[in-house]
């Protein structure tokens, strides 16, 4: 087997959390070459929630033999699976995509730097939920918080990152009830530790969801009592093990792509359309098209249609005109 990387770097605005300085995201486009076949894949990690770095995901991937190998890492298995599934479906002629669409949310990595009048258009996108990047300059995250209540029609996602702490949250919500009308979850609101969940639960009566080091936290005892939703992320999750808790367990679940390529937010939009029908009712719309938040790229400019943000009607996950003439590196 053969692999190959072509480096990207992708643009933001402003900071993309509260956790993260970094407004230049680097990750790879991958190609395999194996059994006479192509499938593509990518590689971009967030070591500031725990991932490892970029280059060592890489170096670790270069002492891959077989496209079927079993690695320690999840992230290596994801990336594998991902470029087995493409490679067969690019040789069967078929692209990964059905025509079931699944609703997504709208990210905000920075509301201080959003325009309120963005939100009638994004209603009329069948958007009605808008997650916000939360905990940098709380006061004036706030303000634009209120301004945007004046909009009915969408209920929010606040996500902290795990960085405030319960003195902190306890305030912040104490002092501004409105929130909880609009809200739909608060996202790793303080690192995760069941009896402080179980606090802000029982004195708010919000629903709470688990992001950061899903799969390390649900294993501990109850948690389950205090997680109503989980946020699952196919590049670096084990999808199947967190589907199948949140079944057992009656827990709603968000897919969400990892702020990256639009390659990688296509494969999680893959992955979340195979587990869609098992999940059902428990299933809540999704953070998978995170286009918006990035300067515009060859990808995103030659998207066919923009408005759906991941569609695309090419074989395997699509963009084959692009994904080959990339400038293709031996790892
Ligand atoms: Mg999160």
């Amino acid at each position: 087997m053969k692999i190959y990387k072509s480096p990207y770097q992708l643009q933001l605005p402003s900071a993309p959390n509260s956790a993260s300085n970094n407004k230049t995201i680097s990750g790879c486009l991958l190609k395999f070459e194996f059994e006479d076949q192509v499938g593509y894949s990518t590689a971009q990690t967030w070591p500031e929630f725990g991932d490892p770095l970029l280059e060592d995901v890489l170096e670790e991937l270069k002492n891959i033999k077989s496209i079927n190998e079993n690695s320690n890492s999840q992230i290596i298995n994801n990336i594998l699976s991902w470029a087995k599934m493409d490679a067969w479906a690019r040789a069967q002629k078929q692209p990964l995509f059905d025509n079931k669409n699944i609703k997504n949310n709208y990210l905000v990595t920075d509301i201080c730097q959003f325009d309120t009048q963005a939100l009638s258009a994004l209603n009329k996108k069948n958007i009605s939920i808008l997650k916000f990047k939360f905990g940098r300059n709380i006061a004036a995250e706030t303000k634009v918080l209120k301004e945007t209540s004046e909009f009915k029609k969408f209920k929010w996602r606040i996500d902290f990152n795990s960085t405030f702490s319960l003195d902190k949250i306890f305030t912040w919500l104490k002092q501004n009830p409105w929130i909880i009308d609009n809200l739909e979850y608060l996202e790793d609101p303080v690192p995760f530790n069941v009896r402080e969940w179980s606090e802000i639960k029982s004195k708010f009566k919000i629903n709470l969801a688990l992001d950061i080091k899903v799969d390390e936290f649900i294993k501990i005892k109850n948690s389950e009592t205090v997680v109503d939703i989980i946020i699952i992320k196919p590049f670096s999750d084990h999808v199947e093990a967190l589907t199948q808790w949140a079944l057992d367990k009656n827990i709603k679940v968000v897919f969400t792509s990892y702020m990256d390529h639009l390659i990688g937010q296509s494969f999680a939009a893959v992955i979340a359309h195979q587990h869609s029908a098992s999940l059902g009712e428990q299933l809540l719309d999704c953070g998978l098209s995170t286009n918006h938040v990035f300067e515009p790229y060859k990808y995103t400019l030659n998207q066919a249609n923009a408005s759906k943000g991941i569609a695309s009607n090419n074989y395997g996950v699509g963009y084959g005109d692009l994904l080959e003439f990339e400038p293709w590196e031996l790892l």
